[in-house]
């Protein structure tokens, strides 16, 4: 053994993170990162992450951006595990979805530099949720545990599933009652053990709290929210990054329980605190299917409290009545100047397939909601045509689309070139009448 080996075994392997500590931003208490620990005991209140930024910005001078790997980790100076061998084990694949620049839906929209932050790409489970996935997996290994739950709206089940399969561990997903069956099998084909609970999400939520507590199974976005949610982060980091440091004037993306929105809000403050770029005139505009809609509507409302509903929306993944995080998004979008908006679910479904037709990119409803978002903020003026705006494409169509309203199925032509000529003239025609998107 080697006496680089020999030290290793007597101090575990650090990160590079700058972490500091777990805090309630409610009360100022602070936790120590090692204490298990999510809810603030005076307060209620999910804990949040500290991080010495000065350390930070140092640690991220030291080594060249160019070094530094293309998964969720790239800036993980300002990501929360500390433990290097539990880090090393989860995400290495994952992260850094691409940029991409629209054409046809910027030219269908009236936008000039609109792009595409395209997670529905995203590895191992074609959602946004890897990302956050990534750090409760990461952080259960940290502990030492061998098995994690989750409750989910369906896509943290799948990248639960498969993030703990790799990293050889235990997976127990708590669906409600209504999800897009697709989801459900995709997990189960990974291998997670799935209870599909007769309950809507926020109460399956309630319910898996109660159950973490009476069990100590750690739950990925309960016990180990803190954790799960800077995962979020990540978005932030690498929007900008891919946008050469330039922070857009617009991000537009879907918010359920917020996490997504409101880490995005702290990943943009941390990047100027750290002086990697300036962010503080992004504006964050939040979307959200009419039937579930909590969050746009207090914005809307200026009203400071969010009024939980109960949900109705095919956008499954959405369909969060009592948004945890929701507090949070408000801060987000007004500390910012942006704005919200809730779209049917027939324009949801709509806007499927115009990015599908426009880009080539096949979403779910979440993504949905966010373009027929984007197409209500260019309509009235929100966006200038000319600012630079990211949509986020948060989600993968392919796990929804038996929800997707059907286009009536061309019957079965006999197999002859003549047949085929006939029916290639008659699908001309039909297409030369549809709308041009
Ligand atoms: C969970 C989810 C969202 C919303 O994310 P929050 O962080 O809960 O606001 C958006 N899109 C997809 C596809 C999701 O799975």
């Amino acid at each position: 053994m080697s006496t680089d080996d020999a030290r290793d075994q007597q101090q575990p392997a650090r990160t590079r993170s700058c972490a500091t500590a777990l805090v309630c931003r409610a009360c100022g208490a602070r936790f120590a990162l090692e204490q298990s620990i999510a809810f603030c005991p005076d307060c209620n209140r999910c804990l949040d992450i500290d991080f010495d930024y000065a350390l930070a910005t140092r640690r991220l001078a030291e080594l060249p951006v160019a070094e530094r790997p293309h998964n969720i980790w790239r800036f993980e100076e300002l990501l929360p595990i500390t433990d290097a061998p539990a880090q090393a084990r989860v995400g290495e694949f994952s992260g850094y979805t691409p940029l991409i620049r629209s054409r046809g839906l910027a030219a269908e929209l009236g936008l000039s530099k609109l792009y595409l932050k395209d997670d529905s790409t995203s590895r191992p489970s074609l959602s946004y949720k890897d990302r956050v996935v990534a750090m409760a997996i990461a952080r259960v290994l940290e502990l030492g545990e061998e098995e994690i739950g989750c409750v989910s709206t369906g896509n943290v089940g799948t990248a639960v599933a498969a993030f703990a399969a790799r990293a050889g561990i235990s997976p127990y997903v708590f669906y409600p009652d209504r999800l897009e069956p697709m989801k459900a099998r995709v997990c189960r084909a990974l291998g997670a053990l799935v209870c599909q609970v007769a309950g809507n999400y926020d109460e399956v939520n309630r319910e898996c709290r109660r159950l973490a507590q009476d069990t100590g199974l750690e739950f990925a976005n309960i016990t180990l929210r803190p954790f799960y949610a800077e995962g979020g982060k990540t978005m932030a980091f690498e929007l900008v990054e891919q946008l050469h440091w330039r922070a857009p004037d617009h991000i537009v993306t879907a918010a359920a329980g917020g996490t997504l929105s409101s880490r995005v809000h702290k990943g943009l403050i941390e990047l100027q605190t750290v002086g990697m770029a300036q962010t503080d005139h992004t504006r964050i505009h939040i979307a959200q299917p009419e039937g579930c809609d909590p969050i746009a509507s207090a914005i809307l409302a200026h009203d400071s409290d969010i009024h939980a509903c109960r949900p109705t929306t095919a956008a499954h993944s959405l369909a969060i009545g009592a948004p945890g995080d929701g507090h949070l998004v408000i801060d987000a979008v007004r500390s910012r100047g942006g704005t919200a908006a809730a779209v049917s679910d027939g324009e949801i479904f709509e806007c499927i397939d115009l990015l599908a037709a426009t880009e080539g990119i096949l979403t779910e409803p979440a993504g949905g909601t966010t373009i027929a978002v984007l197409r209500k903020l260019v309509a009235d003026g929100t966006l200038d045509p000319d600012e630079v705006v990211v949509a986020v494409i948060t989600g993968n169509g392919l796990k929804t689309l038996d929800e997707h309203p059907a286009k009536p199925w061309p019957s079965m032509i006999e197999c002859d070139s003549e047949a085929m000529h006939a029916a290639l003239e008659d699908l001309k025609h039909a297409g030369a009448g549809a709308p041009s998107a």
